[in-house]
């Protein structure tokens, strides 16, 4: 598998692109800002970017979506329950932050769904709480979780449609099950695994 992570933008979002080696089809996860940048590293890594999946609506995470959108051509993937947020600034505004206005997407995502790119699967695990419409994309070994869960910590719940009761529930029946050794890329900070989080995370003791 081809992976780049790039941290972008002013709340260090994680942007990842992941492309098969057979084809070398690819899929931008969270293209949150810094357009140029995320480009620029698609071009170097000679991929066809044929899919761009938002884990969730929320700015920081879809910031770049146009412009990247523009220049691949690739379809834009989210989940039914957060494609409303991709037209509501008003998150932006809180933070002050303005951005060009995000296409309408190409695909609306459920859980289950599956992304196909070259041999590559990424399975569609829909896990609201910190967006109504958030996702984790499970690959081989590895989860992208968004911000579901992070490296000793989990989604802030108090944006509108959060649910800390929810974020609970969709990280211990979706995330928790997995296999100890999966390795987690979260949305934002440094990675971790299953097995480090179910020990550490200060969020989830007790369970
Ligand atoms: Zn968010
Ligand atoms: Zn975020």
């Amino acid at each position: 598998m081809i992976f780049k992570r790039l941290v972008v933008g002013p709340f260090a979002s994680n942007c990842y692109i992941i492309g098969s080696e057979s084809n070398k089809e690819g899929v931008i996860i969270d293209p949150g800002a810094e357009a140029e940048e995320i480009l620029k590293n698609i071009k170097d890594l000679g991929l066809k970017t044929k899919f761009i999946v938002l884990t969730h609506g929320h700015i920081d995470h879809i910031g770049a979506l146009k412009e990247v959108k523009d220049a691949t051509g690739a379809e834009a993937a989210i989940h039914t329950d957060d494609a409303k947020s991709l037209n509501d600034h008003s998150l932006g505004r809180v933070f002050g932050l303005s951005y060009p206005p995000p296409p309408a997407p190409d695909r609306l995502l459920k859980d289950g769904d599956s992304i196909d790119f070259g041999n590559l699967h990424l399975l569609v695990l829909h896990t609201p709480g910190h967006s109504p419409g958030g996702i984790c994309l499970l690959g081989e070994g590895v989860v992208f979780s968004g911000d579901t869960l992070f490296n000793y910590g989990i989604g802030r719940t108090d944006l509108p449609g959060g649910s800390y009761s929810q974020l609970m529930n969709s990280i211990h029946t979706k995330l928790m099950i997995l296999p100890d050794n999966t390795i987690v890329y979260p949305g934002h900070g440094p990675d971790t695994t299953i097995g480090t989080e179910r020990r550490g995370n200060p969020f989830l003791r007790g369970f």
